[in-house]
């Protein structure tokens, strides 16, 4: 939106100036009580590009929905000076209140798009996004939050390749960005096939609050706003952009037993080093060294006691 339109969501056209909040229906619960995505639009009067904030399209990652939440209790969106923001703070609303990543049917939202009204319902969540949001805004932030027992070092993924997301991504300034290729069914591929950069925010684990990420996630999106001039003046703090990767891979767990990590996310490794232990639950064998794929950084580990053989350990970035 880089003209003054009234801006669409969903059934909504907002005018500039005025702000509402849009619900759109995307099911029912089996007891009838309705399911909605509620969708918080603010416009300034004058023209700039309209950014979405969203989060929980994944149900349990708990850390971006805390973010968008701070940032609208906050008023972070009240005083725009330009553009438009539509915040989303919790797409996955069935996952959300299953404690769980997908919807009831075990489909990821996020593995789903463009998606189609008459698909399974993460099908139709994923087209209700890509149809009546998507088409309304020009960026994409947005929020996850690592996995049941994975934990990811504040960071910002974004599509390799596309210039205007890289730009963003320094920008946001997390302590890591890392440049990948886009995920099949993804709405970050969606949005690069419409020509709209987003960018991918990761920290912590799911269901668990982590207050460096909050806060992480929070300070890139107040440099965001100020960079783009929806806000006024400059964001307080430096971006913290420690470092930049474009590669990355998993280390797996060599045995099944008791993991103990040493070297933890946010740590440099060297190729073949030890950075944690297997032990035997009896104490009788020997303990399994987990080392190092190459020489980098850990972007995410596994907070897992008990591991199997091949279970995900430790994400490591490196050029
Ligand atoms: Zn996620």
């Amino acid at each position: 939106m880089s003209e003054a339109l009234p801006l669409e969501i969903h059934k909504s056209s907002i005018a500039p100036g005025e702000d509402e909040v849009v619900k759109i229906p995307v099911g029912q619960l089996p007891s009838g009580n309705p399911i909605r995505i509620e969708a918080h639009v603010f416009r300034a009067e004058a023209p700039g590009p309209a950014l979405l904030v969203m989060a929980g399209i994944h149900g349990d990652e708990i850390n971006g929905v805390e973010i968008v939440r701070r940032a609208l209790q906050n008023g972070r969106f009240a005083e725009l000076q330009k553009g438009s923001v539509v915040a989303i703070p919790l797409v996955n609303v069935y996952g959300f209140v299953n404690r769980s990543r997908e919807v009831p049917d075990g489909k990821d939202i996020n593995r789903s798009f463009p998606g189609s009204s008459r698909g399974s319902l993460a099908s139709r969540l994923a087209n209700a996004l890509a149809k009546k949001v998507l088409p309304g805004v020009d960026i994409i932030l947005d929020y996850h939050t690592g996995g049941a027992n994975l934990y990811n070092y504040p960071q910002i993924r974004y599509s390799k390749g596309d210039e205007r997301s890289e730009e963003l991504a320094k920008v946001f300034g997390a302590p890591f960005s890392v440049a990948k290729a886009p995920i099949q069914k993804s709405f970050r591929k969606i949005a690069l096939e419409y020509g709209k950069p987003a960018l991918i925010f990761e920290g912590g684990e799911s269901q668990r609050y982590d207050a460096a990420s909050i806060e992480y996630g929070l300070a890139g999106l107040d440099r965001l706003l100020s960079y783009l001039g929806m806000v006024p003046g400059e964001a307080a703090g430096q971006p913290y952009l420690r470092q930049h990767f474009s590669h990355q891979s998993w280390v797996r767990s060599p045995k099944a037993g008791l993991f103990l990590w040493e070297k933890s996310s946010g740590d440099q490794v060297e190729k073949g080093e030890e950075i944690g232990w297997i032990n035997d639950p009896y104490g009788s064998k020997d303990s399994k060294a987990v080392k190092a794929s190459h020489t980098g950084c850990i972007i995410g580990h596994s907070n897992a006691a008990v591991v199997n053989q091949g279970d995900a350990l430790f994400h490591i970035a490196y050029e």
